[in-house]
């Protein structure tokens, strides 16, 4: 299995609600490396980027709102098969799914507010890094 690296985002209610240091305490416990972090308002450009795959859903607009709505915190995480397993310790999209345990399944309830992203593939980590790291990031 590959070391790879993902793009996580605690989303506006998740900071808002304080439990970015819960949220980093279980990537860190499982044996990830954080190579990057950010507290950032995000422009609604990069947030219409971000979720460039979703611009032709009815909630596109009201996702793009909720994600500049508020500081997000942006980070790198590396380690084997970290793609995977990251979305699987977020818990699934919608709240009915997502296992207590997992990060969206102690903390939310709701589809549109649930405390977290994640990429979901080699393809779009390597793209969400570029778009919210175009600096770079520590080696
Ligand atoms: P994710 O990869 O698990 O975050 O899920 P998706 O990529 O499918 O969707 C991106 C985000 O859009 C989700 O995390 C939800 O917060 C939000 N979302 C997805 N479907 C809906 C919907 O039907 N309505 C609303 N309001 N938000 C949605
Ligand atoms: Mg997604």
């Amino acid at each position: 299995m590959a070391i790879e690296k993902t793009f996580l985002m605690v989303k506006p209610d998740g900071v808002e609600r304080q439990v970015i240091g819960d949220i980093v305490d279980r990537f860190e416990r499982r044996g990830f490396v954080m190579r990057g972090a950010k507290l950032m308002v995000p422009t609604r450009d990069l947030a219409e980027k971000h979720y460039a795959e979703h611009a032709e859903r009815p909630f596109f607009g009201e996702l793009v709102d909720f994600i500049t709505s508020g500081p997000v915190f942006g980070m790198v995480w590396e380690g084997e098969n970290v793609i995977q397993l990251s979305r699987i310790m977020m818990g699934a999209t919608k709240p009915e799914e997502s296992a207590p345990g997992t990060i969206r399944g102690d903390y939310a309830v709701t589809l549109s507010h649930n405390v977290i992203h994640g990429s979901d593939s080699l393809a779009s980590a390597e793209r969400e890094i570029g778009l919210w790291f175009p600096e770079g990031i520590a080696e």
